[in-house]
């Protein structure tokens, strides 16, 4: 398990034991760490040389420079470094199955790191997405709608109201519960195949999804040419940058690899965006009505307990905001 893992292989400052250098993978970083380990134990030169051996150098998805990414720590098993000309942060994980895990169990509790149970807090979720609604239609009234990673459908049920909508998604029983509902879903990844079978929309939305994409600014790439002009991508994400993920480091809420692969910032977002052709036409870090089972879920999981199911919970909410995740509204310019 990894959440196991975590607590064993890394002290209070997400920095990895000594067991974690046995692993049977012997790269050429790994070598290095562990004789640096072995010569200088406990001694601050040793932290920040071994740090520095960790740091890697990547081309950044989001800002297109060739740049030392710092290693910042590790978390279940992943290495976390962040990109030092725009802050996006990136985890450096090995064989990692998005299919064979967003099944069924990541929505109802059945993981550690998924939801506490998501069909069971449909209304809340749908008193939320109505807002998100709402918010979207101050960029764009009406026109068609593509959900990328629409889950359980709560989304796009909000949105027909406005919008002609279709959606994709990963899970199979999520899309086939989306189907069922009279909704027009895809079952896949948002590749080249899939998304040409599509036509093109107005407003494209990600819903906390853009972390979780194996190559978020390919993925973005392919939904831009999906997009008219004028039209609209809405995003919401973490915001690596924010005050309580960089006070809680391996900590933050979000910080959840394999699953969560990427950090944004709002400069990396920026970067990115500008990169792709599109205008950055709002930025904000909203209020949000969460289901009480899922507070109480990610606390429990956050004190290294295993998470319970509380039914109770599930018909209440509790307005949060920790400004620690973004909602962003990019355009593509008309012609
Ligand atoms: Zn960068």
């Amino acid at each position: 398990m990894p959440e196991e893992r975590t607590q064993h292989s890394e002290d209070s400052n997400g920095r990895t034991g000594p067991e974690d250098l046995r692993g049977s993978v012997a790269t050429f970083d790994r070598v290095e760490e562990g004789a640096t380990a072995i010569a200088t134990l406990s001694t601050k030169n040793h932290e920040v040389f071994e740090s520095r051996v960790r740091d890697r150098s990547h081309v950044c998805l989001a800002c297109g420079q060739a740049s030392v990414h710092r290693f910042l720590y590790r978390k279940n098993g992943c290495d976390i470094l962040r990109c030092e000309q725009c802050g996006l942060g990136r985890a450096e994980t090995m064989g990692f199955d998005p299919e064979s895990y967003y099944t069924s169990d990541y929505f109802s509790g059945q993981r550690p790191d998924g939801y506490a149970d998501y069909i069971g807090t449909e209304n809340i979720l749908r008193r939320e997405f109505a807002g998100t609604v709402e918010f979207i239609r101050k960029f764009r009234a009406s026109g068609r709608l593509l959900d990328v990673g629409c889950a359980y459908g709560f989304f796009l049920h909000e949105a027909k109201r406005f919008f002609d909508v279709s959606g994709i998604e990963l899970a199979e029983d999520a899309a086939e519960h989306c189907r069922r509902s009279g909704l027009n879903v895809f079952t896949g990844q948002a590749d080249e195949t899939l998304l040409g079978r599509l036509g093109t929309t107005d407003v494209i939305v990600l819903l906390d999804v853009i972390e979780h994409l194996p190559s978020p600014r390919d993925t973005i790439a392919l939904l831009v040419n999906r997009l008219d002009p004028g039209g609209i991508i809405v995003i919401t994400t973490g915001d690596f940058g924010s005050l309580y993920s960089r006070v809680a480091g391996a900590h933050w809420r979000l910080m959840t690899p394999p699953q969560h692969l990427w950090f944004f910032s709002q400069a990396s977002m920026q970067a990115m965006a500008t990169s792709l052709g599109l205008e950055v036409e709002h930025l904000d870090h909203p209020w949000k009505v969460v289901p009480l089972s899922l507070i109480s879920f990610q606390l429990t999981r956050m004190s290294g307990l295993r998470p319970k199911r509380i039914a109770i919970s599930n018909r209440l909410g509790l307005p949060v905001n920790l400004f620690d995740a973004m909602r962003i509204v990019l355009r593509k310019p008309s012609r």
